[in-house]
């Protein structure tokens, strides 16, 4: 056979030329109006940024970051640094600030686009980020913002004036293509590098009929950010096939969607569970219908079953659970019924599809107990989750190997069964972090700030269901002997301390908390004791 290494810009060629009058349709974030263009304007924009970054002296395995929604500009920046080599770093906005610091001074990052919204954040952070040298604000004069930080240029000014032509080089199929960072328990995120043979893989397998699938026929809404887990693999696996892209822009809100999935006509869209609950309460509240929508994926947190059968029965619309790791591409599973369940009653075929589902063919998989012995596939037997395949982490970027078991097997952190179909359910989390909306709070963190109270003598942190972002904190305080200490008072001593959106939803107060054998809290037992629990919200919709 023959040896052409692969690079992802052949995606980006592959639409321009055979599905070159294809729509690429963004929300703009400068002022929300609609923008559209085709897979060969963006093709032909991409190789003059190409040309732009060769100018600025970006060589292959250089870290460029982009700080950004999903837009057309966003969409290049991504192909134009992978296809000539370098290494394209989403960095994710949400995280807050001490983080941002973190991982771009980690990736040494050398050019950072960034949306305007981005600026003031930056200015601040700008005297602690040596390794930058430029920044190129995804945006034209029009909307560039006036501001301190040195060699900052609007995106248009860069590429007006270069060629539209670029020979991408040829390297190796191993080298990086992208980095993003994801949470860990505690302490500073860790980074994830994807090359263009392991994104190629992703690709190809999510475009599998039974997986993701998608077509030429598609318009597909990509709410998944790009700054996060390497955006499931569409803003590769829709070029690969020529589907209609449509970028949400920064405005992810129910009323701003519906608009876009009906105005564009929209057949698939993937989002977290988080974004569907807002779609829906828009939908019931203004008694809309979703006549073009044929599929929505969803993962990053366990499908409700409310969704899955609110979109069934009200819009007809079919929900496809999907689990995934930004360890993994991201994509490790996908629930669909295989053909005698759908004899099954609906309630028996629902709770099928609110597992996690089957590897995808690339993935394996097991659960074993705490000595890795594997266990049996019976759906009752549950372990830790271990995964293996080429487009899976084998080691965190700059850290040692931290594989397990073989030397092969990635251990997810997550706790499962398996079915004797196959079929992958989570339980339970090892890892101690809470997912509030698709972003994680390290319960750890949260636990550190607040111990260091005066008054508290063991704090413990353990997520509760929440019925808009499925996942909120719950702070258990033992304070010290005769504390007065009150949870008002704990919130404000938190304030400063962590980021807005990580503070608890409720605190409770206890008299002690459980520890095991080893003098650890023991956050099993007391996910038991508060297994009645509701947090405030939750007892509101209930
Ligand atoms: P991230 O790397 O931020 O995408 O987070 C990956 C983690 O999110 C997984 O290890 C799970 O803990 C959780 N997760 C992702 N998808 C699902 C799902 N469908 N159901 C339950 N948890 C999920």
């Amino acid at each position: 056979m023959q040896d052409e290494p692969l690079n992802l810009a052949f995606a980006l060629e592959h639409a321009a030329r055979f599905h070159g009058h294809v729509e690429i349709v963004t929300r703009q974030v400068d002022d929300g109006k609609i923008h559209r263009y085709t897979y060969a304007d963006s093709l032909r924009r991409t190789k003059k940024l190409a040309n732009a970054l060769r100018k600025l002296d970006v060589q292959v395995g250089d870290r460029i970051a982009t700080m950004a929604w999903n837009t057309f500009r966003h969409f290049e920046a991504w192909y134009a640094i992978a296809g000539q080599g370098a290494i394209c770093h989403t960095v994710n906005p949400r995280l807050f600030e001490q983080q941002i610091e973190f991982i771009i001074n980690h990736a040494e990052d050398s050019i950072l686009f960034l949306d305007a919204q981005f600026v003031p954040m930056l200015e601040q952070l700008q005297e602690k980020l040596p390794s930058i040298k430029h920044y190129i604000v995804l945006t034209d004069e029009a909307h560039m913002p006036t501001t301190t930080l040195p060699k900052t240029v609007a995106y248009e000014t860069l590429i007006q004036d270069e060629p539209d032509e670029f020979d991408w080089p040829t390297f190796p199929e191993e080298t990086p293509s992208s980095l993003c960072y994801t949470s860990g328990t505690t302490g500073n995120p860790k980074g994830v590098i994807y090359t263009h043979r392991s994104n190629f893989l992703h690709s190809y397998a999510i475009n599998c009929k039974d997986v993701i699938g998608l077509a030429a026929t598609d318009t597909v809404l990509k709410v998944v950010p790009m700054f996060h887990a390497n955006s499931w693999g569409f803003a590769y696996a829709c070029p690969m096939v020529g589907s209609k892209l449509v970028l949400p822009g920064s405005q992810l809100d129910g009323e701003s969607l519906y608009e876009l999935l009906d105005e564009e006509q929209v057949t698939i869209s993937a989002a977290v569970p988080t974004v569907w609950n807002m779609l829906l309460a828009h939908l019931s509240d203004s008694d809309r219908q979703l006549p073009y929508l044929q599929e929505v994926f969803v993962g990053g947190s366990a499908v409700p079953r409310r969704v899955v059968e609110s979109f069934d029965n009200e819009y007809e619309v079919t929900v496809v659970h999907a689990w995934g790791m930004t360890e993994m591409s991201p994509i490790g599973t996908i629930c669909r019924l295989k053909p005698f369940m759908k004899q099954f009653d609906y309630q028996r075929q629902v709770d099928i599809r609110l597992k996690q589902g089957t590897p995808v063919f690339g993935v394996a998989m097991k659960i074993v107990d705490d000595d890795g012995n594997e266990l049996p596939r019976d759906g009752l037997a549950v372990g830790r989750l271990l995964v293996k395949g080429p487009w899976i982490v084998k080691r965190y970027y700059k850290e040692p190997d931290n594989a397990v078991d073989d030397g092969s097997w990635f251990d997810t952190g997550d706790i499962a069964t398996i079915d004797e179909y196959g079929y992958m359910q989570i339980t339970d989390r090892a890892k101690d972090l809470i997912k509030s909306g698709g972003e994680w709070i390290s319960s750890v963190d949260l636990e550190n700030a607040a111990m260091g109270h005066p008054q508290v003598a063991l704090a413990a942190v353990i997520g509760k269901f929440h019925p808009k972002w499925e996942e909120r904190p719950l702070l258990v305080v033992k304070p010290i002997d005769n504390s007065t200490v009150s949870a008002s008072e704990l919130f404000d001593y938190l304030t400063d301390k962590v980021a807005k959106w990580w503070l608890p939803d409720d605190i409770a107060f206890v008299d002690d908390i459980p520890l095991t054998a080893t003098g650890k809290i023991s956050k099993v037992q007391l996910r038991e004791q508060f297994h009645d629990y509701e947090l405030p919200e939750a007892r509101v919709s209930s």
